[in-house]
């Protein structure tokens, strides 16, 4: 008798042969390949979090804030900009976040954008959600060029744009220019998918410092990798009330659980000692990107905390010689390239040290 699979489903036709997104988790000595935050929450943030989920515990026969008002309270005080609730909406990572944005905006009969090389899970939340994804490409240098964007905008009429800045996997963060031209261009909504902006070096500026000029432009960030939760699970928007009203009719009543909006009203609380966490990384990675341009590689400059660099004719013998040593890396980006997250001082001499064993 045959086993019971998948092919036995009633499955959706566009979701036959789909492999699930993963990232691998190895129990590995360095694990420099999903863009954590290295550094743990420390025993007095441990302490406060815990008493904030005692609290919510009592209190968990009933349903949770259904608008997690608090919280979007708390994330639009900490990004500024005049920014309030009325602007900010929170869900389960900004991956959630993506897919209520492509539930609202997008659908069958509707089209989503992105310029590639970028994040890999922009066109599987648009595939999952039923929109047609249309990929343009970058430029050798990882930017885009804003009059080629402007033509492919004005061309396929998208209904949702996105735009990574700074980019994962190449770090490149986009000039305001090339956002505000597109945005312009486009048809529909923008999507700026900050998830590194606090990373970003000295003068870089974030996307929501246009919010106010164009209604259609949504700025996503998320606390998985500057606020080192990403075991929390919480992503959040900023973008005109009246997209957040559009969010409201897709999103599941009481998404966001009582645990998860304490955890991250506790998170922002502690926000300058978690953003402390962010300026040494930032070093680390400047210090990364002098050390593998010293040895002769070639990088792409990065605003996150992440490094891409090659080129190897065969990276998969690089990513696994890498791994042999213990230091999980990620193969992803342009076929000669790989990325690395920023880990500790520790976690980076062991990348350099076995970064030269294996090529060198
Ligand atoms: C890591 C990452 C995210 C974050 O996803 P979460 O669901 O918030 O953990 C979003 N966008 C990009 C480009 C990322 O690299």
């Amino acid at each position: 008798m045959s086993e019971f699979g998948l092919h036995d489903l009633p499955l959706r036709d566009d979701l036959r042969g789909r492999t699930p997104y993963g990232a691998p988790q190895l129990d590995v000595p360095v694990a420099l390949n999903t863009n954590e935050n290295p550094y743990p929450p420390s025993e007095r943030l441990v302490a406060a979090l815990a008493e904030a989920v005692s609290a919510a515990a009592r209190g968990l026969n009933r349903y949770p804030d259904r608008d997690a008002l608090r919280l979007r309270e708390g994330l639009a005080r900490y990004l500024g900009h005049g920014l309030d609730a009325s602007r900010v909406w929170a869900a389960n990572g900004s991956n959630e976040v993506l897919q209520q944005i492509l539930q609202a905006f997008g659908g069958p009969g509707r089209t989503a954008m992105g310029f590639e090389p970028s994040y890999s899970m922009h066109p599987v939340i648009a595939e999952v959600t039923g929109t047609r994804w249309v990929a343009e490409r970058r430029g050798g240098d990882f930017s885009i060029d804003p009059d080629a964007a402007v033509a492919a905008v004005t061309e396929h009429r998208p209904d949702v744009v996105f735009l990574t800045s700074p980019n994962n996997p190449t770090g490149t963060a986009l000039p305001l220019e090339t956002v505000a031209r597109i945005a312009a261009a486009a048809p529909g909504v923008v999507v700026v998918d900050e998830a590194y902006a606090e990373f970003r070096r000295e003068g870089t500026p974030s996307a929501l410092t246009l919010l106010a000029e164009n209604p259609r432009i949504i700025v996503s960030r998320t606390m998985s990798k500057a606020f080192a939760l990403a075991g929390a699970r919480l992503g959040y928007l900023a973008a005109h009330p009246a997209v957040i009203d559009a969010l409201q009719l897709v999103r599941l009543p009481y998404h966001l659980s009582a645990v998860t909006q304490a955890v991250a009203g506790v998170a922002l609380d502690f926000s300058d000692e978690l953003l402390g966490g962010v300026k040494q990384l930032r070093e680390e990675r400047d210090a990364l990107v002098d050390w593998l341009r010293g040895h002769g590689f070639r990088v792409a400059d990065s605003d996150a905390n992440f490094v891409m660099f090659g080129e190897f004719p065969d990276r998969t013998a690089v990513f696994r010689g890498m791994l042999e040593r213990g230091v999980l890396i990620r193969e992803v980006g342009p076929p000669a390239w790989l990325r690395t997250t920023i880990g500790t001082p520790e976690e980076m001499s062991a990348f350099r040290e076995a970064l030269l064993q294996v090529t060198g």
